[in-house]
């Protein structure tokens, strides 16, 4: 059922505690943790609970939940004490989504160039 968890994904396992990750916030939605490749100083991840494959899914189903990933987003870079960060909703394989469970990367702590690569 959608939204439901995927046993061979790996933010599911994330979200069911099968996973160890470095929690920074969590709330009764979404989780965030810190991405174990980090491209900046600060780099955290924040996913639903839910699972669907990407940004976009989740926002069609869940519109909600979509919104509350932005705003932990800000509360993210608060905590993080990042003035300027930015979100980074990779969609695709071809943008190097990597991983198929909807999530936001958080980027900040360095000049940030644009446009991305
Ligand atoms: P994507 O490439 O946009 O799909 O982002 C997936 C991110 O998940 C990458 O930046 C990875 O470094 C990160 N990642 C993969 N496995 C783990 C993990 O076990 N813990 C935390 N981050 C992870």
């Amino acid at each position: 059922m959608a939204g439901e968890p995927q046993a061979d994904c790996l933010f599911c396992k994330i979200v069911a505690g099968d996973v160890p990750a470095t929690v920074v916030r969590e709330t009764d939605t979404t989780v965030a943790f810190r991405d174990i490749n980090p491209q900046a100083p600060s780099h955290v991840l924040i996913i639903p609970k839910v699972h669907y494959p990407d940004a976009a899914s989740l926002a069609a189903a869940e519109p909600v939940i979509a919104a509350d990933i932005l705003r932990e987003a800000g509360e993210v870079a608060l905590e993080e004490k990042a003035e300027s960060y930015r979100v980074v909703f990779n969609t695709g394989s071809g943008a190097g989504q990597t991983v198929f469970h909807a999530h936001a990367h958080v980027l900040g702590g360095r000049g940030l160039q644009w446009p991305p690569g």
